[in-house]
């Protein structure tokens, strides 16, 4: 399923199942994918406005950059290399 990046949204989208399930979901899987010494990718969050780059640490799509305080963020995209 993470074989391309994808975002949180998209593979809620794909499950039909809420955003905060499917984070604790996706969660799991990069922590037993990482475990398992394959390569895991989290391409973090960025703000279309200013470039700010957020902690890849974070899943979901931030509502709002804290430096320009800009609302168009691009998700962060999540991949699990094969
Ligand atoms: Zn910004």
């Amino acid at each position: 399923m993470l074989a391309q990046p994808r975002t949180l949204s998209s593979i809620a989208h794909e499950l039909g199942v809420t955003r905060p399930d499917v984070e604790e979901h996706v969660r799991h899987l990069l922590k037993s994918a990482r475990a398992s010494g394959r390569r895991v990718s989290v391409e973090p969050a960025r703000c279309r406005s200013c470039g700010f780059r957020f902690d890849e640490s974070k899943l979901t799509k931030p509502s709002k950059c804290p430096d320009c305080k800009g609302s168009h963020v691009y998700e962060p995209l999540i991949q699990i290399a094969p």
